[in-house]
């Protein structure tokens, strides 16, 4: 698994930081950073729930290379 965030879209919302604190951090602004740009298996799980949970789509996954995306009709998770 390969994660990265774009910290210019993020809106300070921290659950992604909630959901999975070994991963994700804010800087000093509120905006996300990723610690764990390689989270083991035993977070990833929880990553891509925090991926579908991110307001503004700032968190990108890719596994085995490829990007995770969803379907167009998926609603953010909660
Ligand atoms: S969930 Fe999204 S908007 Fe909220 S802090 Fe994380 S990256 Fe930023």
């Amino acid at each position: 698994m390969r994660v990265t965030a774009d910290s210019t879209t993020c809106v300070t919302s921290s659950l992604c930081v909630y959901r999975v604190p070994d991963v994700f951090d804010q800087d000093a602004e509120g905006r996300v950073v990723v610690l764990d740009a390689d989270p083991p298996v035993a977070l990833q799980h929880e990553v891509l729930r925090a991926r579908r949970g991110c307001p503004t789509r700032s968190i990108h996954v890719e596994l085995n290379g490829v990007v995770v995306e969803d379907p167009a009709s998926e609603a953010p998770a909660t």
